[in-house]
């Protein structure tokens, strides 16, 4: 094998890095190629003669008698290999070369994870987006014809001057109107000019209309930053301001917008947006959930007058191509994504923008695990443009960094229009319990019914889907667990299973205990979304209602057609898992009603507190958004904890500086970080040597601690063993290097797995 490995030691470059060298002609011989596979670093080829080569150039090289597509990348690896023995580079690809800060965030992304360059540039590198995007069909009017005015008196038109006329039916007038200059596809032509493909064919044979190809998805508007300019309150003037002056600096900068839910921070910062599209620069917008974007998908359409280009894992090949090329070539200038739309190759990234960024969901978890949040900000700093974090209840990390002078902070302080916020208050359920095998407190069945009584919505919140957590015999105990999992089944009744929320795993439902084989004996324990419906029906049965989970809600399409049926009022009682709480306006909701507020708090996980005042300050944010004032109901056993206070008070800013004392003097983030060590495989044995192993090594100095091993909360997953170790640094101790010396010093066996997760959010 010619070809070695380079050692990758990156480090982070400085701002408005160059794009370095030029290989070929009379640069360097040398060219260094990183593959979307997870080798250590780049691989060094040749520069074939007459090629010549700069960084970002996406080209074809050779690997194990493999034609294979990479990225030119930065600095030569040095000798390690002889001049004389580098394999040519085959041929550069005919495609948009990857941007300099992209090819930043691989190496520094790479670097931040522990993850080998090439794994995290497969995530930036779409090679089947790499051949020219596919054409369809279509017709154009033929110039002479095209040309010739139409009255409704036109009904014939000559061609040229020595053939006979052709005829102009009210049909082909209209297939000429539709297509006036342009090229459309033939099934969209005939659709839209509400004519039989008879009639399209019979103008072709009259020479009338041409056939021609166009694109099979159509090119991106330009967003219009004039379009509709928002009339904004005083405050969120000052604020729109602010953002846009961010933006024309063009300089990077990190800016938390912090406002309360229903303050019209979307519009706000769509300032921002259009101020980015007049200094023509490219904007890119991450959401948590972008099959939940449907109302924000309006909104920026109304506001610049055509959608923005979206990035989900939904998206049509097709589409996913045609956006990849667009965003490449600079012909679409918003993006509106999920994480992965950091990875998207912007020539000219003018603005980052991160909507509620304290959601969990931006944290991926497998293969390369990183923070989008953070990344965005990196992928900003890289691209010399400003990043906004957006949210209502930012996590503890951004606020440490607003405190730290590292963030600015804007504020929008109050409700948009008049609305005010909405009345929180507890149900003690030791006082008003409901009855035997309910869920739902007289207190707050009479709440319900006193807001369908006026005719106005309320929602039902619990964050559990399926119809009950647990399954068990009530003859002999026995509890329904996963075989794969250390995990209970949660059982679904509308689709007649048991199921595995964590490897997938389904089983029918059991008539008999499959232990003590007692019939009718298995019973259903505690609630999920299925059975807080169920209980709602017989309560309320002449009330409309509409479920929203992520199982019974599979896609945008879905979420955007429930959303308009709320807003259209053919919806009384809505009942929902934690996507009702992202981000919707519903004007005439006015009581949320949690089922079980203290579900996030059990687990003792290091952000439980956190996390459920961020989820339950969202879900109760859905209420009273218009002219009438909305209430919210907690049903809890412990009204007095101070995750209950701070939401009943209203007053987080209390809640966070208690937070704040509890994590600082143990050094847990932010005040410290963390970075955990999972070890799994097949046989629990061997997870536990490689486990005590790591344990035998754990690095020992001042300020860094290492806490396990210990069998982690999912001892099992997908039938591996897990074990875990935890590593907590003083903040000013980065993580990276002592993990690197650690793990280098164990020798982990073949069927171990060791995963590397640097400031985790789950701790399962
Ligand atoms: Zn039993
Ligand atoms: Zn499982």
């Amino acid at each position: 094998m010619e070809i070695r490995i380079a050692q990758s030691g990156v480090t982070l470059p400085p701002q408005n890095a160059t794009d370095g060298d030029i290989f070929g002609s009379r640069g360097t011989r040398r060219v260094p190629v990183l593959l979307p596979y997870p080798f250590v670093g780049p691989f060094d080829y040749a520069a074939s003669p007459g090629l010549v080569l700069a960084p970002g150039d996406i080209v074809l090289v050779p690997l194990n008698r493999r034609q294979e597509v990479g990225v030119v990348w930065d600095a030569p690896s040095g000798p390690a290999v002889a001049d004389t023995k580098l394999k040519p580079v085959s041929a550069r690809v005919d495609a948009p070369a990857m941007p300099a800060p992209l090819r930043r965030l691989v190496d520094w992304i790479a670097s931040y994870t522990l993850s080998p360059p090439g794994q995290v540039l497969a995530m930036a590198l779409r090679v089947n987006a790499l051949v020219p995007p596919p054409m369809v069909a279509g017709w154009r009017a033929v110039p002479q014809a095209g040309s010739v005015r139409l009255t409704p008196d036109t009904n014939s038109v000559r061609l040229t001057p020595d053939t006979n006329p052709v005829r102009l039916t009210p049909q082909r007038q209209r297939v000429l109107a539709v297509l006036g200059e342009k090229i459309i596809p033939g099934a969209d032509l005939a659709r839209r000019a509400d004519v039989g493909s008879s009639v399209i064919r019979g103008m072709a044979d009259a020479g009338l209309i041409e056939a021609a190809p166009v694109p099979a998805v159509p090119p991106f508007g330009r967003p219009d930053p004039g379009f509709r300019e928002p009339t904004f309150s005083a405050a969120q003037a000052a604020v729109a301001a602010a953002l846009r002056a961010l933006v024309n600096a063009k300089s990077f900068a990190v800016t938390l917008l912090d406002g309360v839910t229903g303050s019209g921070k979307t519009e706000v910062y769509l300032e921002a947006v259009a101020a980015c599209l007049e200094t023509r620069r490219q904007a890119l917008v991450l959401l948590p959930e972008i099959a939940l974007s449907a109302q924000f998908l309006a909104r920026f359409e109304r506001r610049f007058g055509v959608a923005p280009a979206l990035w989900h894992s939904d998206l049509g090949s097709r589409t996913r191509r045609a956006t990849w090329r667009a965003v490449a070539e600079g012909a679409s200038q918003v993006v509106v994504g999920a994480r992965s739309a950091l990875f998207l190759p912007f020539p000219d990234l003018g603005l980052v923008i991160v909507d509620e960024e304290h959601e969990t969901a931006f944290k991926q978890e497998d293969g390369v695990v990183y923070h989008a949040r953070d990344m965005a900000v990196v992928r900003a700093r890289f691209s010399a443009a400003p990043a906004i974090l957006v949210s209502a209840t930012p996590s503890l990390e951004t606020l440490a960094n607003v405190e730290a002078g590292r963030y600015a902070h804007l504020r929008l302080l109050s409700r948009h229009g008049g609305a005010s916020m909405p009345a929180i208050a507890a149900i003690d359920m030791r006082d008003a319990p409901p009855p035997r095998g309910k869920f739902l407190s007289p207190v707050l069945v009479e709440a319900v019914r006193a807001r369908f009584a006026r005719g106005e919505q309320a929602m039902l919140f619990l964050n559990r889907r399926g119809y009950a957590p647990l399954t068990l015999c009530r003859a002999c105990g026995h509890r329904l667990a996963c075989p794969n999992c250390t995990a209970w089944l949660v059982e679904h009744r509308a689709r007649r299973e048991l199921s595995c929320h964590h490897c997938g795993h389904t089983a029918p439902a059991p008539t008999v205990c499959p232990v003590c084989a007692a019939e009718g004996t298995m019973a259903p324990i505690g609630p999920g979304v299925e059975r807080i419906t169920e209980e709602a029906a017989e309560l309320f049965p002449a009330a409309r209602r509409l479920v929203m989970a992520s199982d019974t809600m599979p896609g945008p399409h879905a979420a955007a057609e429930a959303a308009r049926a709320i807003e259209a009022r053919e919806v009384d009682l809505l009942i929902g898992t934690q996507i009702v709480a992202k981000g919707w306006h519903f004007p005439h909701l006015t009581l949320v009603g949690v089922v079980d507020a203290d579900l996030g708090l059990a687990g003792g996980d290091l952000r439980a507190a956190e996390r459920t005042v961020q989820l339950l300050h969202q879900v109760a944010g859905r209420a009273g958004r218009a002219e009438a004032p909305g209430e919210v109901k907690l049903q809890t056993f412990s009204p007095e904890h101070p995750v209950m206070q701070a939401l009943i008070s209203g007053d987080l800013a209390a809640f966070y500086a208690a937070e704040k004392a509890a994590r600082r003097p143990g050094h847990w983030p932010p005040y410290g970080r963390l970075a955990a060590l999972i070890v799994s495989a097949e046989h629990a044995e061997a997870a536990d040597r490689c486990a005590r192993a790591l344990g035998l090594n754990a690095p020992m100095a001042p300020g860094v601690e290492v806490l396990g091993p210990t069998p982690a909360p999912l001892a099992v997953l997908r039938g591996r063993h897990r074990r875990r170790l935890l590593l907590k640094t003083r903040r000013d101790i980065a993580v990276q290097p002592i993990l690197q010396a650690w793990l280098a010093a164990v020798v982990v066996p073949r069927g171990v797995r060791v995963d590397v997760d640097v400031d985790p959010v789950s701790f399962l």
